[in-house]
């Protein structure tokens, strides 16, 4: 029998349509579906990046989950929990009720059309640096090694 490995994901949450604080409550809830969770973060009001000018501000919350599942299956779980909670996909960036991005997979890199582990963009991304350093403050980058709290700061400083 294979034995059963647990897997340590760590998770973004971030919403700016609807009601953010439910859409985020909620999403916690249904991950508990998928794994043990681990430290979960505040919710933090963060300006929007990129896209379409004029969205409203996101509510952004970082939590860490123990799982069985492989990569691939988290993301579709996540995908999954978005299309439940009513999500739709419009414009790149645009404004949604519920996204669900998988930052990093134990110390797993890959880069596939359906996913790239570590997630490309975070660790240039405050909203996404400030809640997970209230969860993996010391998760290290595993190629540029660079901590979460590391590259929160860097990212304050700019
Ligand atoms: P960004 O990726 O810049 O945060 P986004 O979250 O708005 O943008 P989405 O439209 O939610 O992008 O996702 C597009 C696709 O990105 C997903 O269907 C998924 O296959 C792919 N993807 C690749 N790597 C990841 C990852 N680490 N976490 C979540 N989705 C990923
Ligand atoms: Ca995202
Ligand atoms: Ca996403």
């Amino acid at each position: 029998m294979k034995p059963e490995i647990w897997h340590t994901a760590l998770i973004a949450l971030g919403a700016n349509l609807g009601e953010p604080q439910r859409a985020l409550a909620w999403a916690i809830g249904e991950l508990t579906a998928f794994g043990t969770l681990g430290a979960i973060s505040q919710f933090h009001l963060t300006a929007p990046v990129g896209g379409p000018p004029g969205q409203p501000d996101y509510l952004n919350a970082a939590l860490s989950l123990s799982t069985l599942l492989p990569p691939e299956a988290l993301l579709d779980a996540l995908l999954e929990i978005e299309r439940r909670y009513g999500r739709v996909r419009r414009e790149r960036w645009g404004a949604r009720v519920l996204d669900l991005d998988l930052i990093a997979y134990d110390a797993l890199v890959q880069d596939t059309p359906r996913l790239t582990l570590p997630h490309p963009r975070a660790w240039e991304r405050y909203f996404v640096l400030l809640p997970l350093s209230e969860v993996a403050p010391d998760y290290a980058h595993p190629q540029t090694r660079e901590t979460v709290a590391q590259a929160l700061a860097r990212v304050v400083g700019k």
